[in-house]
């Protein structure tokens, strides 16, 4: 399945599920490199990075600790981009190092935001882990930790990211042909 239909737009294969595959595992192995001694909190961040967490954690530690993040952002005339939260593990973040593990970082917004209230909120450390990255549409100084694969700006979805809430199923992840930025 090379190219499939959406919604009436059009998306084309960009990476496979045997590249993502191999990808994650070596993820993994970076993360266990650096972090087996003090095993970060694991917080997911939802709907979109729920079937890359749900790959990577069966290659950590079984006793690693794992919890989910919803946000929702909200594009009003006077609020573009403004983030808000619908759940945070608050009462469990007191001195801990916390990995959040986000689908795709894009202008960083999420990342960076949910960093800051992490940090407020008494967490010791922050990391995040992204399957996806689009280094042209970054707009902070500070990189993710962890990125599986740079990608250009375009728009995609398969493997947990979605396009008016459908695609999360696919396997592969696939790109919008026509550029919707
Ligand atoms: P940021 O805050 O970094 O600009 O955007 C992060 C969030 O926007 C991601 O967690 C994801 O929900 C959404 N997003 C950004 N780019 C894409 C994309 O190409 N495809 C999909 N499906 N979601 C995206």
């Amino acid at each position: 399945m090379n190219q499939i239909e959406i919604d009436g737009l059009s998306f084309e294969l960009l990476i496979s599920s045997k590249e993502i595959k191999s990808k994650v595992s070596s993820i993994a192995k970076q993360i266990i490199f650096s972090h087996k001694r003090d095993l970060p909190l694991c917080l997911i961040l939802l709907n979109g990075a729920a079937v890359f967490a749900a790959e990577l954690l069966k290659h950590l530690d079984p006793s690693i600790e794992v919890s989910l993040i919803k946000v929702h952002s909200y594009e009003g005339e006077q609020s573009a981009g403004k983030i808000n939260i619908d759940y945070l593990p608050y009462d469990i973040l007191f001195n801990r190092k916390v990995m959040i593990i986000e689908d795709i970082v894009d202008s960083g917004l999420t990342f960076n935001f949910l960093k800051n209230e992490l940090y407020k909120n008494g967490a010791k450390d922050v990391l995040c882990v992204s399957l996806l990255f689009k280094p042209n549409k970054y707009q902070y100084d500070v990189l993710p930790e962890y990125i599986g694969f740079e990608i250009g700006d375009e728009f995609v979805i398969g493997y947990g990211m979605d396009f008016n809430q459908k695609g999360r199923s696919l396997k592969h992840i696939y790109k919008n042909i026509i550029n919707l930025n």
